[in-house]
């Protein structure tokens, strides 16, 4: 029996216990923090259970960054150093679910290398190349508590990878190599050179 398009919808919905509206809120719950702020540089915890609180974070978390347009957030940008992801690839499309990660660990990567530009939503306005492996093998547990395996490429690799760097204190800027594009684009919008961690 083929499905109606109501009834898709609805099971889309009801696929994430963490589901919340895409449409920007007028009170983001939570602070975005910005380069330069020591909470971004301090590494998080792993969550021992995954309850409602942790869902209400990661609910929080996502109408933090439906509201900045954003497509990844993780916990420290809002000052919570527990190793808790979100991401929605496709926060135009009110039925697809987005994805929790947490407790992330990378199995392995796999691909070739490639470079991309980034941004993050703790570092507005900066948009810079980095170069990452194609591909990854993720190991986590959704918000349910349910371990899962993913192995992805494209914009979902990349992506997790940025946010897993979070969890770590690590920002994409750390990892440029660009210097000369590094240090204009940090002034124009800006941010201190200093905030900076090269990783060499
Ligand atoms: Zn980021």
């Amino acid at each position: 029996m083929a499905r109606s398009f109501a009834q898709m919808a609805r099971s889309a919905e009801l696929s994430s216990r963490v589901q919340v509206p895409k449409e920007p809120v007028d009170q983001p719950p939570l602070e975005i923090h910005t380069l330069g702020d020591a909470v971004l540089r301090t590494p998080a915890r792993r969550i021992s259970k995954v309850d409602e609180a942790v869902r209400e974070l990661a609910r929080d978390m996502l109408r933090s960054m439906y509201t900045a347009k954003g497509i990844g957030l993780a916990a420290p940008q809002v000052g919570v150093h527990k190793q808790l992801l979100v991401i929605d690839l496709d926060p135009d499309n009110p039925a697809t679910p987005p994805m929790v990660l947490i407790n992330p660990e990378i199995r392995s990567f796999g691909g070739s290398l490639d470079t991309y530009e980034e941004g993050c939503l703790s570092i507005p306005g900066v948009y810079l190349n980095v170069v990452r492996p194609t591909a990854v093998e993720v190991s986590f547990r959704d918000e349910m508590g349910r371990p899962q395996k993913l192995r992805t490429d494209g914009l979902l690799a990349r992506c997790i990878q940025h946010e897993m760097d979070h969890l770590n204190g690590v920002l994409f800027v750390d990892r440029v190599t660009d210097e000369i594009s590094l240090n204009e684009e940090l002034k124009q919008q800006g941010f201190d050179r200093n905030a900076v961690h090269t990783i060499r």
